[in-house]
């Protein structure tokens, strides 16, 4: 291949995951004039992309849409069942994996609980029998799959991207995570923090679709926010950007897990909720209390409940002011168990946050739940594969071309 064909190819490339794009994220219905005027390519340049995504069975001409003067354009549709993915999520206490087609419905999915932190070549070995047994449920072969994403509850290594920051996970200190998975499933496959999986599901078919710029917050037994900057996850240099469970609220506050005092996570964290509902009301700390009994008790009147659960909403609410300050996103959005309390915590979270917001007019940025809920971040996983199979490097495989 001499130089000039390289770059036509190249080139070819790069068209193809623009219209790709729009045909995924904005419109499965769409013309070929409306392809020229969104990704501002030349009709000659559109009809020639269109041709490959026909004759691959991307998409397929459906009708004739509306006429605005002249000849009416026909409809090209995407075919949602061109390729499936597929992703896991591997969370501290559950493995939850799922199928999506290219509109992100679910296909199949299945989830169960698990000692993910303790147990990491187990967590792996599992996961790869839950994967199979699902795509078996779905009647699936491999051949129809674009790409397996699994998402981890911890930050990737920024050096090694392959393994995770294993800070509160020894046991899977070192272990190539994808590794485990790659004997069993001949696919391409990518790993991610879950806060960014989270966020890319928002991004693609949640309350995000129409933003460039997201927080997605994942309240759980940790704290950590997925950042989504010009429609690309933020990682920062080291891997740990969005670790906003470890920011300081408290300069003399509670021990976190980390070896820090007064992290927002020690406070907002679930272990942190109930210990100090647990604390608060006389509650011996080795009874098993939830954190789904602490929002139904405070739901049905129990002041202690309620005072910890508006204390916890403060703290986010802090921890939200401080992230706007420095990254100012265009939405945040909040996901994990303790949402279920409803109005008792967001009215703190907003509160509390704008009382340090003032000059950042940050009643214009919506604090918002998650729409995806439980799914978020196994949908993520999934998604995380069609958001890196469309890039220009993938394409060609993703569209099964030469
Ligand atoms: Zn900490």
């Amino acid at each position: 291949m001499n130089f000039q064909s390289v770059n036509v190819s190249l080139i070819r490339e790069q068209n193809l995951s623009l219209v790709l794009q729009y045909l995924l994220q904005n419109s499965p219905q769409t013309s070929r004039t409306d392809l020229m005027r969104l990704t501002h390519l030349s009709g000659t340049t559109v009809s020639a992309l269109v041709n490959i995504l026909l004759n691959s069975g991307f998409v397929s001409e459906t009708g004739v849409g509306e006429s605005i003067g002249g000849r009416r354009p026909i409809t090209l549709e995407l075919n949602p069942t061109f390729a499936y993915s597929m992703g896991v999520d591997i969370g501290a206490s559950h493995i939850t994996c799922m199928i999506i087609d290219l509109k992100g419905n679910v296909v199949a999915s299945l989830s169960e609980p698990f000692d993910v932190i303790h147990k990491a070549h187990a967590t792996m070995k599992r996961a790869k029998e839950l994967l199979t047994r699902m795509l078996e449920i779905a009647h699936l072969d491999l051949s129809r799959v674009a790409g397996l994403g699994v998402s981890i509850p911890a930050p990737l290594d920024g050096e090694k991207q392959d393994r995770l920051l294993a800070f509160y996970m020894p046991d899977w200190e070192g272990m190539v995570v994808l590794d485990e998975l790659r004997p069993f499933f001949d696919l391409p496959m990518f790993l991610e923090n879950d806060a960014n999986a989270g966020g890319i599901a928002e991004k693609w078919w949640g309350v995000g679709r129409q933003h460039h710029s997201l927080a997605f917050i994942k309240l759980g037994v940790g704290v950590g926010a997925g950042l989504i900057i010009n429609d690309e996850i933020y990682r920062g240099f080291a891997g740990s950007a969005g670790e906003i469970g470890h920011t300081t609220i408290e300069s003399k506050g509670r021990l976190c897990r980390c070896g820090n005092r007064g992290c927002m996570e020690s406070y907002v964290g679930i272990p942190g909720i109930l210990k100090d509902v647990q604390s608060r009301r006389g509650i011996s700390e080795s009874s098993l209390m939830t954190i789904e009994d602490v929002i139904a008790a405070a739901k049905n009147g129990e002041p202690v409940n309620t005072e910890v659960l508006q204390t916890a909403g403060r703290y986010l609410g802090i921890a939200i002011a401080n992230l706007l300050n420095l990254v100012n996103p265009e939405i945040v959005i909040l996901n994990g168990y303790i949402m279920d309390a409803g109005d008792m915590l967001m009215q703190e979270v907003v509160s509390s946050m704008l009382e340090r917001t003032l000059p950042l007019r940050a009643e214009f940025t919506p604090i918002v739940a998650s729409r995806l809920g439980r799914d978020a971040v196994a949908m993520g996983a999934a998604t995380l594969v069609i958001h890196q199979s469309i890039q220009p490097e993938y394409i060609n495989r993703f569209l099964h071309l030469t």
